[in-house]
């Protein structure tokens, strides 16, 4: 492990790679993901007449995300005539699951592949979790496949290719997840159609960087978050990012969810190593940024991850300097132990480090998610999800509930 400290001088690797912008839709595209105007544009190139969109489309909506049907002919409201044309020209596919884990305490992954661009191509894989926890479920959702960013403690980083995600591609993940727990059936059975869901949170913590596939991002968030259809408020999701400053405002203004950041070092000479986007965004205009976000109150704090690092962040001098770079910001703080990767240049901090790091951050009044009676079993977390047939092992679950206690 090569000990990283203040003296060092950062690397002169590229800050970020360039993403392929190579999607090209299906021939029959997808209705999963499409926003009420696009809806419309679907019926209209079938020929419904522009007064009926509205109706219409409110239909299809229903079905497609309070219902989460996967066959046109399940649209029982809708006339065969429409459905048929819709047919034609659409499906209501999501993204192909090619593996599922499903762990003894609840925690499931899956693995999802999404097509190469070109005739050939290997598929592109990115994972989707749920994490299951005390009345509520969550769900860890990817944006990217690989991220273009390369921070130099995480696997996805590592990864080459980058294409982002479309916003059907994210919607499509959380249907799958009530595809495969049997959560619209259970809303149904219950007669009232948004309770008793098992998928209530929705953490953007997966593959990528969701404030670098802005547009599709926020297109699917609002389809998640609509309480007409899937139905899991603004509140319940919450962004993750490594701190694409001018982007922060944009998502305070144009998506709405909760925020976390995350930071993992309170000087830019550390966090330009570890996070090397640092060097464009240093940590105060990211703290500005914060700061400035809208809605910030007691109820509705913006959370900080610090992934825990043995001997690079994770001494009592760190918890204190953090501590004060927070003052003011209302925040929680969510100490990640670090998960280590075949070639990782890290080591996760010892458990009496992360111990005293976390007792003193709760002393300073933050609440800090990594708790003593989850055990030794934390160390090794999991903050980025990657290999394709390596089964979630329990320490990386109870990292992954380290992560997903954001509220
Ligand atoms: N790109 C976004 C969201 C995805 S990563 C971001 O960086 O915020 C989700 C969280 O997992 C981030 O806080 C990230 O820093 C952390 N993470 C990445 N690799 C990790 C690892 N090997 N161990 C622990 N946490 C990790
Ligand atoms: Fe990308 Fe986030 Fe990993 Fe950094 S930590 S490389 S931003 S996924």
């Amino acid at each position: 492990m090569t000990r990283l400290d203040a003296q060092q001088p950062a690397p002169a690797g590229p800050i970020e790679k360039t993403p392929l912008e190579r999607y090209v839709a299906p021939a029959r595209p997808s209705l999963v993901g499409l926003s009420r105007t696009e809806l419309a544009q679907a019926l209209a190139a079938v020929g419904v007449p522009a007064p009926q969109h509205k109706m219409r489309v409110q239909q299809l909506w229903h079905w497609l995300y309070m219902r989460g049907v996967t066959e046109f002919d399940a649209m029982t409201s809708v006339s065969k005539e429409l459905r048929a044309a819709l047919a034609a020209r659409h499906t209501l596919a999501r993204p192909e699951v090619v593996a599922e884990q499903v762990s003894v305490d609840g925690t499931r992954k899956w693995l999802i592949e999404l097509p190469g661009e070109h005739a050939g191509e290997r598929p592109h894989q990115v994972e989707t979790v749920y994490i299951p926890d005390d009345g509520r479920g969550t769900l860890c959702v990817s944006s990217q496949v690989g991220c273009t960013l390369n921070c130099s403690f995480c696997h996805t980083g590592t990864q080459r290719l980058v294409r982002n995600l479309t916003a059907g591609e994210i919607v499509g993940q959380v249907l799958i997840a009530r595809d495969r727990l049997g959560d619209w059936q259970a809303a149904a059975d219950k007669g009232e159609e948004a309770a008793g869901r098992l998928v209530t949170n929705i953490v953007m913590m997966g593959m990528g960087e969701p404030l670098y596939n802005f547009e599709a991002v926020r297109d699917a968030l609002a389809v998640v978050a609509d309480g007409d259809g899937i139905g899991i408020s603004r509140r319940r999701i919450t962004l993750s990012t490594s701190g694409v400053v001018p982007n922060i405002a944009r998502a305070g203004a144009e998506i709405g969810v909760m925020l976390a950041i995350s930071l993992h070092a309170v000087t830019d000479a550390l966090r330009n190593q570890l996070v090397p986007l640092n060097r464009k965004y240093p940590i105060a205009e990211l703290m500005q940024a914060c700061r400035d976000y809208p809605g910030l109150s007691n109820a509705r704090r913006i959370t900080f991850e610090y992934v825990m690092l043995k001997g690079v962040n994770d001494s009592l001098a760190d918890a204190r300097a953090l501590v004060k770079l927070l003052k003011g910001i209302p925040a929680k703080i969510n100490l990640i132990p670090f998960n280590p990767w075949p070639g990782s240049r890290y080591e996760c901090s010892d458990w009496d480090a992360i111990e005293k790091f976390s007792e003193y951050v709760f002393n300073a009044g933050y609440s800090s998610p990594v708790r003593t009676p989850r055990g030794r079993d934390i160390l090794a977390a999991c903050g980025q999800l990657k290999s394709a047939t390596e089964k979630l092992s329990a320490r990386e679950r109870m990292a992954l509930r380290a992560m997903a206690m954001t509220e």
